[in-house]
């Protein structure tokens, strides 16, 4: 019997898993804090119900780009320490410093910014100083590491900052054995053990996020920033699937086939009539697309499991629903309502947000993050 789908579309999240992969991270990182990096809506999942499991599971720390998502953690009612790290200029510092967030500075400006805002607070503005080890984006260079460094001491001797943390970011750490990897690591370490020489004593040192808190220890400090992991994906197929880490992949995406009908043989499908139908068929639709998050790119290519069988998306996804090809004798196995599973852990032989990533020619991660506001979250 077909499964129903008593809704349009919708994402499951267990939490559960995603507790289950936190405790997994922790056990992967036993000398280090673990940050929970719960940055755009929680790549996807939904920020704070994600952000309070796993805090549940023993995340020390959450992170964040934009300091307007680590104050809605804050308005959530969240104490835990949270990290925000992408600032522009005029940004609300003040707000920050008084919700008792860490943020970031790689460059001057921001720690002027910072410590202006922290006089008018009348408190100290938690500071962590990133720097950029070799990423090429974020984070101060090394060559101006000095300068940020000596002003970030004068303004804790000024009493307008304390500065809680020095971290950077990997390039490359889901390509095993890449140079800029031990780069990155001695850059890092000179540039943490310059800021200490000259006085800094930061809470936590940090530089890994999920591809090396899974393989490389060493670069493990003080904390592991952890996103794609805690949502149970793998950081790269190359490194190895979910399972080979013990994680659990935590959102299902599901939809009702929304209409099944027969068509003849030679029947253009979609937009543009990229899929043409080579015999007498059944086509189902599904009832999600590129504005529910789901990759045009992937037309022709993306899975669905409908009916106990693997189907691809035929023809072109629209902006709101793509068509499957459910074969001559669909229609016996799949009725409207029948539930379409896009992706999830595959215990139903589902496919994965993977296997979408390889349909779309992307990552996973993107795969998950860009699910639309129109789907709801659905906590299991
Ligand atoms: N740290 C920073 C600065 C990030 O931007 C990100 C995400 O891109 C992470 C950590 C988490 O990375 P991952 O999802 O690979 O664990």
């Amino acid at each position: 019997m077909t499964q129903k789908a008593p809704f349009r579309a919708r994402a499951e999240i267990d939490l559960a898993a995603l507790r289950a992969n936190v405790r997994a991270l922790r056990a992967r990182a036993p000398r280090a804090a673990v940050m929970a990096v719960v940055k755009s809506d929680a790549y996807g999942h939904g920020m704070v119900p994600c952000a309070k499991a796993a805090l549940d599971a023993g995340a020390a720390w959450l992170g964040t780009a934009t300091p307007e998502e680590a104050l809605a953690l804050r308005a959530a009612g969240i104490r835990s320490r949270v990290l925000c790290w992408l600032w522009t200029p005029g940004g609300p510092w003040r707000e920050a410093i008084e919700a008792d967030l860490d943020v970031s500075v790689s460059d001057m400006w921001a720690l002027r910014e910072a410590t202006d805002a922290a006089r008018d607070a009348g408190r100290r503005a938690r500071v962590q100083l990133k720097a950029d080890t070799g990423l090429g984006r974020g984070g101060c260079q090394p060559a101006d590491w000095a300068a940020l460094v000596a002003a970030a001491r004068a303004a804790e001797e000024a009493g307008t900052v304390r500065v809680t943390g020095l971290w950077s970011h990997f390039a490359c750490a889901d390509e095993p054995g890449h140079p800029s990897i031990a780069a990155q690591l001695a850059v890092f370490r000179d540039l943490v053990a310059y800021a200490e020489k000259e006085g800094i004593e930061p809470e936590v040192r940090h530089i890994a996020n999920s591809p090396a808190t899974l393989t490389l220890p060493e670069s493990h400090f003080d904390l592991v920033r952890t996103g794609i992991a805690v949502y149970g994906i793998s950081p790269s197929p190359e490194l190895g699937s979910s399972a080979d880490f013990g994680l659990r992949p935590v959102m299902t995406l599901k939809a009702a086939v929304a209409l099944v009908k027969h068509v003849p043989a030679g029947h253009g499908v979609s937009y543009g009539h990229h899929y043409v139908t080579d015999r007498e068929t059944t086509l189902g639709l599904v009832p999600v697309g590129y504005a529910d998050g789901i990759p045009r790119h992937a037309s022709g290519r993306g899975p669905v499991l409908v009916g106990g069988a693997w189907r691809r998306v035929a023809g072109r996804v629209a902006m709101d629903q793509f068509v499957v090809d459910l074969g001559p004798d669909g229609a016996e196995e799949v009725g409207a309502g029948a539930e379409a599973v896009l992706f999830g852990p595959g215990d139903r032989g589902e496919p994965s947000a993977e296997d979408w990533a390889e349909a779309a020619d992307t990552i996973a991660y993107e795969i998950v993050t860009r699910i639309g506001t129109r789907v709801p979250r659905v906590y299991i």
